[in-house]
């Protein structure tokens, strides 16, 4: 016997954005949560599951959470280099950022195109 469900800590992962699932744990027999980070787990005794309807499926959730994590450097990216441009007085330097900009907006084409192309959107 596992040791009992924490209520605080099932409404901390809650308030975390966790999602209550409708599978159980079947040594605590309560519900598993799956963490932002993708993660499932029991809140009683820890234990972490993957669950995946098929190995289809578990490829297409590992591609969607990379295309996600990768979108989000891209913009941090192009937001760090849209604050050099502002601040920038110097031309060559002004067109190196232009460069860096237009590869990332690149890479954010490619990755639409991969979204459609796997019907991630
Ligand atoms: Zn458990």
């Amino acid at each position: 016997m596992a040791g009992k469900p924490s209520i605080k800590r099932m409404a901390d992962l809650l308030k975390s954005g966790a999602v209550m699932l409708s599978h159980v744990c079947p040594n605590c027999k309560i519900p598993l949560f799956k963490l932002k980070t993708g993660e499932t787990l029991c809140p009683s005794c820890g234990t972490r599951y993957y669950i995946v309807a098929d190995s289809r499926e578990e490829t297409k959730a590992l591609v969607t959470t990379t295309i996600e994590r990768l979108e989000r450097t891209i913009m941090t990216k192009l937001n760090t280099l849209n604050d050099m441009l502002g601040r920038s007085t110097d031309y060559n330097e002004e067109m190196q950022i232009v460069n860096s900009l237009i590869k990332w907006l690149e890479a954010l084409e490619r990755i639409e195109r991969i979204k459609r192309y796997t019907k991630l959107s």
